[in-house]
């Protein structure tokens, strides 16, 4: 197949909180164009993970390489503008402007010069609305208010913003939490279109879920990576087993 280069290298990450290690050298690489879950049990570190790739947290030790370039010591805004979006549990949508509006918002935020370009040439704006809104599946909310969508069309909404601002690498912190069995499945399938396009990591705990979309899982464990492969290997890694089972 198709040579996936190296996108985003996490290398020998720590970081502590009040003394206590809740990243401990972690290393991870993600191929560009990946669907990565991330799992393991509660305070293994995953939200952390995040939070030091977008830059909300700083590393005490380590480095993050994302396309060669180096963010642990760039500011969240410039890694935005390096094109990481973080889609957070509680959604930054404009409740007050319709689904089109927000995703114009989105659109200006992006400070790219190619990217304004991209959006602007041969393109009426509507145009490029329309296939966010169809992408995301909210062709017919488009000029509805966003505080009368579903909590998992306010999910969908969030996460075509994140691709109208021109996010690459896509960060979701357990995107199906609270959603209908119908809103996971649509949720699978948004994900399955991103793929390829964008690089995704999603901490996740719904397994079933998990084995639907991820292309590799990884597995964390006391703020350290503890295996990482396909839902079969990894369910069959003792060392996850334990982990889980805590003994
Ligand atoms: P997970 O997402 O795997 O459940 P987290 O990354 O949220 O784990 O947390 C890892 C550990 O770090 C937990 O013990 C948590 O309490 C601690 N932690 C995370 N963020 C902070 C913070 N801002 N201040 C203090 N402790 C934190």
């Amino acid at each position: 197949g198709q040579h996936m280069s190296s996108h985003l290298d996490l290398r020998d990450v720590s970081v502590s909180f009040n003394g206590f290690k809740a990243l401990n050298a972690l290393n991870m690489s993600v191929r560009k164009g990946e669907l990565r879950c991330l799992i393991g049990p509660n305070g293994a570190g995953k939200t952390t993970a995040l939070d030091i790739i977008c830059g909300k947290v700083k590393p005490s030790a380590g480095t993050v390489s994302f396309d060669g370039t180096a963010l642990q010591d760039l500011e969240e805004y410039e890694i935005a503008r390096a094109g990481v979006g973080r889609k957070f549990q509680v959604p930054s949508v404009f409740r007050e402007l319709s689904v089109s509006e927000n995703f114009e918002v989105a659109r200006a935020r992006r400070t790219s010069v190619l990217g304004n370009l991209r959006w602007n040439i041969g393109n009426s704006g509507r145009a490029d609305v329309e296939r966010l809104a169809e992408l995301v599946g909210l062709t017919d909310q488009l000029d509805r208010p966003a505080a009368y969508l579903s909590h998992g069309q306010t999910q969908w909404l969030e996460i075509g913003m994140l691709v109208a601002q021109d996010a690459e690498l896509i960060l979701m912190d357990e995107p199906t939490a609270g959603m209908t069995a119908q809103e996971t499945r649509k949720t699978a399938e948004l994900f399955a279109r991103l793929k390829g396009k964008h690089t995704l990591i999603v901490v996740e705990h719904d397994m079933g879920f998990v084995k639907a979309i991820g292309d590799v899982i990884s597995v964390m464990h006391m703020g350290q990576m503890l295996a990482e492969g396909t839902a079969a290997e990894v369910e069959a890694h003792p060392e996850v087993r334990r982990a889980y089972l805590g003994s």
